[in-house]
């Protein structure tokens, strides 16, 4: 089976590009490795997605799938692990070595949480630290937890934690928010939240689970004892290591010209693991749009 396209990752970019594969008549494929969704899944509620205010992440990831099925493209779940060029077509190759075919190919695999990268981190990742409040947030219930980071995902995380936990530290290495100041106002309005500005993390210690973590603060160190860490200090691009072609920028995130081609011919971007200027729902959604636009123009090629 030859499918006209390939759409590796089921978030709102691959789904997106999915749904409009499908209505231009490809014969359309999405693999998705976990669940379809992608990073929405972690938002509690999405405040910002027009038209649906207050929907929960993993009803609008649901419905995003529910509707590209239903208009007919497969979704698959499954990791694919490399994209070559074969003749005239793509050949994709699962972590599983299953192959599939494809005339073009939407890499839409979206991106994965960046570590602090201390002494201490690697060995309690799953034993007290993690990168997700709304899926692990529950397991602190009523002790004292650390967000790291200074973006929209601590602020919000921040806020989440502050419902369930005893007392939540927002550890940020500078003392001025890269989120919104509208976050930052309710987030002083809460008893249970400190600020720890200019502090930045240098390690985390606990015998078999997370105990403290240490902050470097005015030139002093400053432990905080804490049962649980949660990073959310950016993300790095996925995708990149399918085909030593693409290129990336410095920071590892893919480059794509105007219609969304990236170096590879064929090969299409959309979402967050393209270098760009605004990561959002909507901008991933369109990105989708954008991406089969060009696929339709390749194909006719
Ligand atoms: P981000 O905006 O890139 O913020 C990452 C934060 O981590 C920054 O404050 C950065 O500090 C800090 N950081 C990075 N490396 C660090 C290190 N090694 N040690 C300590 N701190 C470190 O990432 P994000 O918060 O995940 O947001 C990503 C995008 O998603 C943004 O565009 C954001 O607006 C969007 N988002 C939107 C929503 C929403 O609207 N519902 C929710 C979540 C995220 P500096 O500030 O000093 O660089």
């Amino acid at each position: 089976m030859i499918y006209d396209l390939a759409i590796i990752g089921g978030g709102p970019a691959g789904l997106t590009a999915a749904i409009y594969a499908t209505r231009a008549g490809l014969k359309t494929i999405v693999f998705e490795k976990a669940a379809c969704g992608g990073q929405i899944l972690q938002s509690t509620k999405v405040d910002n997605y027009p038209g649906m205010p207050h929907v929960s992440g993993l009803e609008l990831g649901q419905k995003l799938e529910a509707q590209a099925e239903e208009l007919g493209a497969e979704i698959e779940y499954d990791e694919i692990a490399s994209v070559e060029k074969s003749g005239d077509n793509f050949t994709l190759k699962s972590a599983d070595a299953d192959e599939y075919t494809a005339r073009a190919v939407v890499l839409a695999a979206g991106v994965a949480p960046k570590h602090l990268e201390i002494p201490g981190e690697a060995e309690l990742i799953g034993k007290g630290i993690s990168f997700c409040a709304t899926c692990d947030g529950n397991f602190f219930k009523d002790k004292n937890v650390a967000v790291i980071g200074g973006g929209n995902t601590a602020l919000y995380d921040a806020l989440y934690l502050a419902d369930i936990c005893k007392k939540v530290y927002l550890i940020h290495r500078r003392d001025e928010f890269r989120g919104d100041a509208a976050l930052v106002d309710k987030l002083k309005d809460r008893k249970n939240i400190e600020f720890v500005l200019s502090a930045k993390p240098i390690s985390i210690k606990g015998d078999k689970k997370v105990e403290s973590i240490v902050v470097e603060q005015g030139g002093k160190e400053k432990e905080l004892e804490v049962a649980g860490i949660f990073e959310a200090v950016g993300h790095v691009a996925m995708g990149a290591e399918l085909n030593p072609e693409l290129k990336t920028d410095k920071d590892g995130y893919l480059l794509a010209g105007e219609s969304l081609q990236s170096s590879i011919p064929g090969v299409f971007l959309a979402g967050d693991l393209r270098q760009k200027r605004v990561r959002q729902l909507t901008t991933a959604t369109a990105d989708g749009a954008e991406a089969v636009s060009s696929v339709l123009e390749y194909l006719k090629k």
